[in-house]
């Protein structure tokens, strides 16, 4: 697709693509990536998108700001086209008239920011860089890392030092240089901007970099294909996601924007985002009725969704208003007890994954989320990548002696 022009999500001063690289040169906000949307009216029929035969998000590569990225036959065409479940048994307890879980486990990290990582890194290759660096609490630089080795690009990843294990192992198989600070996610983030201005590496932070919304937005393209094309028209989805600086749901909301503004859907659906207790900026001041949004000292269980100062905050805020959503907060408990519901229906999911599920439980007890409508959980991320913290949620296993006496005692 062409640009037509980029936006500061805040102050609306537009730019040419080469004139801003990350964020607002004035008020240092998100900067939007607005498609030039007459030449895609003009050039793109849906209905080839809808017959195309990737399945992956390149089918949506009409939408996406890059040209074709070729690497066919490599991790970066497996990412997204992700399946959705309808489970009876939770459908049933939540008594909602539809439930489906979008399952972002099987992309080629095992976690949702393998749509962003791809679509950076194509683009970032086409445009010559050689090097990528970017903060993460693991999710971000497992994807980074995979999408680098995939293409040929190199990568450095800051992940705070207390990082799951298993997240910490895919930065160093995949071959990244990996730097573990000794410190928080937020004191990552300032050190990756650093270390981009002093060596010349290409930034790919989450709420820093604009592209990383455009890859963010092939979720949305995939929900309408799966979903709202063969919903009535009258019918609203409710789409449930864990936040955490905000991009996935700021992400989410520029697909939808796209298929609006292009005419494809008739009505946004309405997002509804989910913080821990222990992490609740965004939710926070969305329940104050505050545009500003004031940092915490984050602590959760769900490491990919602790951050003390959100960075993509502000259009977290704007995507839920201008759905007409809301913001649920859950606790820790909540958070392992939805993990087990999940698991009861065979999907595994880490805790900021899982702690959408329970944003649903908990706005459908309260009341914040109507029953009358479908709804959409979106599990971001695999359980394989915090056995400790999904460890936490389930009973431990019984040891017997090999033989039937010392098993029957048990059963
Ligand atoms: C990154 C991440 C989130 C939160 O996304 P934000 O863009 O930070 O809001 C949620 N779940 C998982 C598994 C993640 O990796
Ligand atoms: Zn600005």
């Amino acid at each position: 697709m062409k640009i037509s022009h980029l936006q500061c999500s805040l102050c609306k001063t537009t730019f040419s693509p080469n004139e801003v690289i990350y964020t607002c040169p004035h008020d240092g906000a998100n900067i939007d990536v607005i498609p030039d949307y007459e030449n895609i009216q003009q050039t793109v029929d849906f209905k080839e998108i809808l017959s195309s035969p990737r399945q992956s998000i390149w089918r949506y590569l009409p939408l996406l700001p890059l040209s074709d990225p070729g690497f066919e036959a490599t991790p970066l065409h497996r990412v997204g086209w992700t399946p959705i479940y309808a489970p009876k048994q939770l459908t049933h307890q939540l008594n909602v008239p539809s439930l489906w879980i979008k399952d972002e486990s099987p992309n080629p990290s095992a976690s949702f920011k393998d749509r962003a990582s791809a679509v950076v890194l194509a683009k970032a290759s086409q445009e010559g860089v050689r090097t990528v660096v970017v903060a993460s609490t693991g999710n971000a630089g497992a994807a980074t890392a995979a999408m680098g080795a995939a293409i040929g690009l190199d990568t450095v990843i800051l992940a705070p030092k207390n990082a799951p294990p298993a997240k910490i192992a895919q930065l160093l198989v995949f071959g990244a240089r990996v730097y573990l600070v000794d410190g928080n996610y937020d004191q990552a983030f300032e050190l990756s901007i650093a270390a981009s201005k002093e060596f010349g590496w290409y930034n790919r932070n989450t709420g820093y970099n604009p592209y990383t919304t455009e890859g963010k937005k092939t979720a949305a393209f995939e929900i309408w294909e799966q979903v709202l094309l063969n919903l009535a028209p009258e019918q609203t989805l409710n789409i449930v996601i864990p936040v955490g600086d905000g991009n996935i749901i700021t992400g989410i909301h520029k697909g939808f924007k796209d298929l609006l503004r292009l005419g494809w859907i008739e009505h946004m659906p309405r997002l509804i985002g989910v913080q821990a207790n222990g992490s609740a900026a965004i939710a926070d001041a969305w329940q104050t009725n505050s545009h500003e949004i004031v940092p915490v000292q984050a602590n959760t269980i769900a490491d990919s969704i602790s951050v003390n100062l959100p960075r993509d905050g502000w259009r977290a805020l704007r995507a839920v208003w201008e759905s007409n959503g809301c913001f649920v907060k859950v606790s820790d408990g909540e958070i392992l007890t939805a993990i087990t519901s999940l698991g009861k229906a065979g999907i595994f999911a880490e805790p900021a994954a899982a702690a959408a599920y329970a944003g649903l439980v908990k706005g459908i007890n309260d009341g914040s989320i109507s029953r009358e409508n479908p709804v959409m959980v979106i599990n971001t991320g695999s359980g394989l990548k915090d056995i400790k913290a999904c460890m936490q949620a389930v009973a431990q296993a019984q040891i017997v002696e090999p033989n039937i006496q010392s098993l029957r005692k048990f059963i």
